[in-house]
């Protein structure tokens, strides 16, 4: 059967471009490996003091981007080779998430969407360094340093499975995500940023219950509300994992259709076997969700689809950077409360 000609090509899956060491992948000299100038301004305290003589008195680089993180150990992972800075400038849609196994939780839809075609493609990024994951069964007895390297391994599988445009590890310990003070996460995301230039961003909503997964919705926010409008996304998404986003009212919930290819999420959430093997099936909670989301979002109509998944929409934030963040989301939980009381006060009347 011919395949359809707007199928990713895959040139073959290699390690080759797994940088080990430094999160720096050449100076970006050459013009054909970042097609744009990155003329982005980035605020003066978020530039390394290695880089700052690439950098006007402005903030504006005067060079095509280098490709630096903070952390020594980050790193990135592109499924089909392309060089980093030409897979990352494809994208259209990007994930960023605390943990492995986030992104294939909570941003399924970006994955989707650009699943099997050639002009839309999905990046991830995972914050954190995974080390300090629980473990149990065979991984038991795995060391810190151990664990980080199996989880590593287990999200770029899932970067083959989806075929991803490119997989960044920006490698931080937990504790440094947590730390409100520190700025070099928000830097590292902005870079990316400018970078890539997504359309689209998912990553995780606010009212989660995980500190880490809110840790790094802030970051996303700062790191967006650095950039200037015109290079900002058009949509920023906080999505489910630690505690769903049913609650949200009909009218601030955004609702995605994932009812498609649902034998490629089995396979995207359940090649984190080292979160799963102990018995926390995550794999079936998430499917569950889906299935349950879709049934019980509109209680007349029959289920227009089989799988459904929640987003509260962060655009605002990254539309009015006076916008208070708490307060923007104690505004979902009082319509939600108001809902509630409406409701009973109706029936008791
Ligand atoms: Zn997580």
């Amino acid at each position: 059967m011919t395949p359809p000609t707007n199928v990713k090509s895959l040139r073959g899956l290699h390690t080759g471009n797994i940088q080990s060491n430094p999160a720096t992948f050449g100076g970006c000299t050459h013009a054909r490996l970042c097609p744009a100038p990155c003329l982005t301004r980035i605020p003066q305290r978020f530039i390394m003091e290695a880089d700052r003589r690439h950098f006007l008195p402005g903030g504006y680089s005067t060079r095509l981007c280098p490709m630096r993180f903070h952390s020594p150990t980050a790193h990135i992972f592109v499924p089909d080779s392309l060089e980093p800075q030409a897979a990352l400038a494809r994208s259209t849609h990007m994930g960023i998430g605390a943990h492995q196994d986030d992104l294939e939780i909570m941003a399924i839809d970006g994955i989707l969407r650009c699943f099997g075609r050639s002009d839309h493609w999905f990046t991830g990024v995972v914050v954190t360094d995974g080390r300090g994951s629980p473990r149990t069964g065979i991984y038991a007895d795995t060391s810190d340093e151990q664990m980080r390297h199996i989880r590593i391994q287990e999200q770029k599988k899932a970067a083959i499975i989806g075929e991803y445009a490119a997989q960044v590890f920006l490698d931080y310990p937990s504790a440094a995500v947590k730390t409100a003070g520190n700025q070099a996460p928000v830097a590292d995301l902005a870079h990316l940023f400018s970078l890539a230039r997504p359309q689209i961003v998912y990553t995780h909503n606010l009212a989660d219950k995980h500190e880490h997964h809110v840790a790094v919705a802030l970051k996303v926010i700062a790191a967006l509300r650095s950039l200037p409008a015109g290079a900002r996304p058009q949509h920023l998404y906080g999505c489910e994992v630690w505690r769903d986003l049913d609650w949200l009212v009909d009218s601030d919930k955004v609702a995605f259709d994932v009812s498609s290819a649902e034998n490629l999420q089995k396979a995207l959430v359940g090649v984190f076997d080292s979160q799963i093997s102990g018995g926390k099936r995550y794999d079936l909670a998430t499917m569950g969700r889906r299935r349950a989301h879709a049934t019980y979002h509109a209680s007349h109509a029959t289920d227009a689809s089989t799988g459904m998944v929640f987003a509260m929409d962060l655009t605002p934030l990254i539309e009015d950077d006076g916008l208070d963040i708490a307060s923007y989301v104690q505004a979902h939980i009082d319509r939600f409360a108001a809902d509630v009381q409406a409701r009973i006060a109706q029936m008791q009347s």
